[in-house]
Order: structure tokens, then sequence, then C-alpha cells
């Protein structure tokens, strides 16, 4: 049956990165049959700017009728100022919500060809591979009670609240163990159990259900550890799944492991294996517009939709493959760019990786 993509290019580099990955599902529907239609909708600033809202009523309810969605990116300096209920961002976050994409995975994946790119030292993360399973739509970032009250005595107080529910940790671990099937079988689960009861629960539920999954090697870290050991020996690491705060910040420290942000992509699914996929960079209003941003994160973004959501992975083995082929080729984007490599822009390098991929 035929999938639906909907393709939401958003703010700033976002329509120059979403126009390479666009030729490429042509491509890919050309040349090797692939059976998706594409639509494109409006969010971000450029949504508000023509409707108002960041998030239209019509993108959400075409975002949930699609099996998947190819997002850009949101935000730019010209909608900075607006008040927080419209800002670009809130597009982002309410197409998560709708969706109910609870389960955000992050690869932070360091190509051996780039690997002087990275801060740390090359035998350190060359042919890093590590995926972080996020837990999305719970955990402190969403309990109850929260909010800034004030106290009797006039003293301010701020309260957050790190709530899981059972079937919320069982569902995450769930997409980590069989993730994990699919690369070397080795899950971490990162917690915070000997302080936090919240985490102590999370720990608890995940042995028990990794009964189901006795061919995965499951092993636990706390928090402050996990965030040494990613700086000390990330290659240890195969997948590590992890609550909402948590992952926000170790996702963050491992893609910085790559030292190329313009290389790593993201995607976000629900039960139902609808999913959004998205590099992990921002809109970066700084280069948009000049044809210079770089636009492999969101052709590996293409990659990571067919293998998780449109069940195409030999497609996106050869997504893969064409990216480390230009890059053997010496093509750089202005951002991973060293001393005798070819400077290209956004335009070439995407047309590199689908010469690679015509038949
Ligand atoms: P950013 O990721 O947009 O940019 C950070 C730096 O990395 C900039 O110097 C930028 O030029 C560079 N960069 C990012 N992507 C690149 C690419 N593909 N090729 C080459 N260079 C690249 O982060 P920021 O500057 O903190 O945020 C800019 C805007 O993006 C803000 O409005 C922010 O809210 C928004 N944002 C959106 C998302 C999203 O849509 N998922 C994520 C992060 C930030």
């Amino acid at each position: 049956m035929t999938k639906k993509v909907l393709v939401l290019p958003g703010d700033g580099i976002g329509q120059e990165i979403v126009g390479e990955a666009v030729k490429l599902i042509k491509l890919l529907q050309s040349d090797y049959g692939l059976d998706v239609e594409m639509e494109e909708a409006l969010v971000g600033g450029t949504a508000y700017d023509a409707t108002g809202k960041p998030l239209p009523d019509e993108t959400l309810k075409l975002a949930k009728e699609s099996d998947a969605v190819l997002l850009g990116a949101v935000g730019g300096y010209k909608w900075e100022e607006l008040d927080i209920s419209v800002r670009p961002e809130k597009g982002l976050l309410g197409l998560r919500a709708g969706m109910d994409l609870f389960a955000n995975l992050r690869p932070a994946i360091l190509y051996p060809q780039l690997a002087d790119a990275s801060t740390l030292k090359p035998e350190v993360v060359s042919g890093l591979d590590i995926m972080i399973v996020r837990e999305l739509t719970g955990g402190i970032y969403f309990g109850q009670p929260r909010g800034i009250h004030e106290l009797e005595n006039g003293e301010k107080q701020g309260i957050n609240t790190l709530v899981y529910k059972e079937s919320e940790i069982t569902r995450i671990a769930k997409v980590a163990f069989e993730i994990a099937r699919k690369r070397d079988s080795r899950v971490c689960s990162v917690d915070k159990a000997n302080v936090l009861e919240c985490t102590e629960l999370w720990r608890n539920i995940v042995i028990d259900f990794h009964k189901d999954y006795s061919d995965i090697e499951l092993s636990h870290m706390y928090v402050d550890n996990a965030a040494m050991q990613l700086v000390r020996a990330p290659k240890q690491f195969d997948v590590m799944v992890t609550t909402n705060m948590f992952g926000d910040i170790l996702s963050d420290a491992a893609a910085m492991l790559t030292g190329s942000i313009g290389m790593l992509p993201s995607a976000s699914l629900n039960d139902s294996g609808q999913g959004m996929y998205e590099p992990i960079h921002g809109s970066a209003p700084d280069i948009a517009g000049q044809n210079i941003a770089n636009p492999l994160a969101t052709i590996l973004s293409v990659a990571m939709m067919l293998r998780y959501t449109l069940d195409e992975a030999e497609m996106a083995d050869k997504i893969e493959k064409a990216v480390s082929d230009v890059l053997d080729d010496g093509l750089r984007t202005a951002d991973i760019y060293s001393d005798g490599m070819t400077k290209v822009s956004t335009n070439t390098m995407g047309a590199a990786v689908l010469s690679k991929l015509q038949k």
C-alpha cells in the first residue's frame, strides 16, 4: 500500500536541506520503486507568518494521517520576540504531542572520514556508533504538580515532578530492545536509581521486561557515570535507553562527540509505527539562504525513515553507504571542511549523494 510522507521544510536552512532530501525521495520512487506519496505543509515561523499559528490545524491533521513526517527545522531571529505560545518551536512540540511520539531515537555516529572533527582524540571516537533512545512525552518535563509558587513566608518555590508509569517505561524499553536486535544486541539503561524512586521503578521494570529479550545483553548505569563514560570511552555503548531529561542531556553530549552537527539525523516514533524524522540541528539562521548548509543529516533522516517506518532497510543501507562514499571522495560542506578536501555547496552535496544512487 502506498505510504504517505508529509514534508515540512520549516524555517531557515530547512527549505534548502529538505529540498535535497525531497530530490532523494523522488529518485527512490523512480529508480527503486519506493511506493510513497509526498505532500508538503507549513510549520514553524513560516506557518506563523502565513496563518498566525506555528502549527496550523491543517498541518497537524495531515501529520496524523501520514505514515512519516520529514521535518527540516523551525525557528529564527525573526520570531524570537513573539509570545512563547506562538513561537516556531511550539510547532515542533505540538507535532510531538499531537502524534504521541514517545520514543526519540538519536544516533551518534562518527564516520571515520570525519574523526578529526571531534574534540576528542580520533582513536576514542573514530567509528563511534551509539543509538540513544530517549523517552519523549513523559517524566519531569510533563509531570504535575509544576510551577512557581509563593510560600507563606513570601519566599518563592519552584516545583517540577518526575513521574513515570509502568506502561510508559515498558513501551520505551521495548523500543530499545527491538532496536538493539537490529544492531549489536546490547542495551544500557541509564537512571539515578540510587537517589530517585521514580528511576528505581524504571530500573526494576526494565529488568522485568528484559525477560522477554534474553538475547539482548542488558546493563544499567547511573546518569552521572554515563555522562563520564560518554566522554571517556564512548565506543563501549550500543543502545542507551533513558528518561526524557537524562536523554535530552546525554544525547546532546553524544552528538557533540562527533563534532559535526550537520551529520546527525533523528527519529521520533509512536506506538503505531508513525514517525517524525529530522536532523538534530536547528534552522541555522546565520547561514540560511546561502546554499552552504550541510544536507547530510536530513538525507540520513530519510534513511532512518526508510528503516523505522517504511520497512525499506535495504534502501536505508544504500543511502548510508552513498553518504560514506561521498565523504570518501573528499566532498565536504563548510561545516565539516578540512584542508585537502573539496568544499561544496548544499546542492552539490545533495547531487553527489544522488549520483551514487542513480541506476
Ligand atoms: P542551530 O543548530 O540552528 O545552529 C548552531 C550552529 O550550527 C550554527 O552556527 C549553524 O550555522 C550550524 N549548523 C546547524 N546546522 C547546520 C548544517 N546543516 N550545516 C552547517 N552548519 C549548521 O542552533 P541554534 O543556532 O541554537 O538555533 C537556531 C534556531 O533553530 C533557533 O531558533 C532555535 O530555536 C532553532 N532550533 C530548532 C530545532 C529544531 O527545529 N528541531 C532544534 C534546535 C534549534
